[in-house]
């Protein structure tokens, strides 16, 4: 058996920062479970934490969901027992052992392996918040999704396509496009392209209801100039890095838009709201509405080599890393 370690940085910068530390896993305590963790699922936000964008807290273990077998569970803990296969988001779960709060964990129903777990339970979240919660996405409105066969983009599309939404998809590539229309998408526009004047000509010169713009700074302006009078801009990822700021004038006199920056976290933080997202995300899966999409898994102490990718822009659906 590997022995237990984590994947902990002493300082932000490039993938070396990351480094394989021994550690024992740490016992629970009260309203705590200890998981062995089989699948952590990569996400970009990983890659902002390395480089100091979003700034934390050092030494750092990054990564943010897992899931795995319980193994142990501390005082006062009922929702999960020993034996149990669960998910949860959190924080560290670069490592081959998570501890963490019970009462965040989610029980995986039967017909769900950890590694699908761990591939849709933040991404699928994400889109769900998109779709559900930041606004409710409606039958017969047109939607611009940015990176649309990555992670969140894989879910988002087909969960969209579901609920009556035409998704006009922009991806970087014939061989995405492709794979965009297979997850539901009806139009594909290359981001190489001049996107808002075909997303122009696609809707007749009305411009879609809503970008959902994971992208950032290449694609803030193509988001904005396709957009029709009193769209929504809802900006939720820094792929390419930051957008610039936005003046108030510019969404009045492009139409009154509406410009939203949504972070997860925000829309999960009680149990009851986590478990109504947990419950849409896995009746979706169940339904078939979305599928896990596991792109490519590098062994835990591979990391390094999955962050390249990530950051290259190569990836496809989920990236997981397993100990
Ligand atoms: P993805 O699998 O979507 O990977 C990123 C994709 O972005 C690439 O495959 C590529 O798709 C596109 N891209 C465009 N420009 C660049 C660039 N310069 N460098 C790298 N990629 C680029 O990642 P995730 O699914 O993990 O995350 C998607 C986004 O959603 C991230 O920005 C992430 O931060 C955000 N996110 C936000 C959350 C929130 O709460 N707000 C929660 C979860 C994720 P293509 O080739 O199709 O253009």
């Amino acid at each position: 058996m590997t022995e237990p370690y984590v994947i902990e940085m002493s300082e932000t910068g490039g993938v070396e920062v990351l480094k394989q530390v021994a550690r024992a896993p740490r016992s629970p305590g009260p309203g705590q479970a200890l998981v062995r963790q089989t699948a952590s699922g990569l996400n970009f936000i990983d890659t902002y934490h390395r480089t100091g964008l979003y700034p934390v807290k050092l030494p750092f273990v990054p990564g943010s969901e897992g899931a795995g077998v319980v193994e142990a569970i501390g005082e006062g803990v009922t929702n999960v027992a020993v034996g149990d296969r669960v998910a949860y988001l959190g924080a560290g779960t670069y490592s081959t052992h998570y501890t963490g709060s019970a009462a965040t964990m989610v029980k995986l129903p039967d017909g769900v392996s950890e590694e699908d777990a761990a591939a849709v339970l933040l991404k699928g979240l994400t889109a769900w918040m998109l779709l559900f919660e930041v606004r409710r996405a409606s039958p017969g409105e047109t939607a611009l999704v940015w990176a649309p066969v990555g992670g969140v983009g894989s879910l988002l599309v087909p969960w969209a396509t579901s609920m009556g939404v035409k998704v006009i998809a922009v991806t970087s590539s014939e061989e995405k496009a492709a794979r965009a229309r297979s997850l539901g998408a009806q139009e594909v526009v290359l981001s190489s392209g001049d996107v808002a004047s075909e997303v122009r000509a696609l809707t007749g010169g009305a411009g879609v209801d809503v970008s959902y713009d994971s992208v950032g700074k290449n694609s803030a302006q193509a988001s904005i100039d396709s957009l029709r009078p009193r769209g929504w801009w809802v900006s939720y990822g820094n792929a390419s890095g930051p957008a610039d700021p936005v003046a108030p004038t510019t969404l009045g006199g492009k139409g009154s838009l509406v410009l939203t920056r949504p972070g997860l976290f925000h829309f999960i933080g009680d149990g009851e709201s986590m478990r109504r997202g947990a419950a849409a995300l896995f009746g979706a899966l169940r339904a078939g509405t979305i599928k896990a999409q596991v792109g490519q898994t590098f062994p835990l102490n591979e990391v390094a080599k999955a962050h390249q990718a990530i950051e290259s822009g190569t990836t496809v659906g989920a990236t997981l890393l397993l100990p």
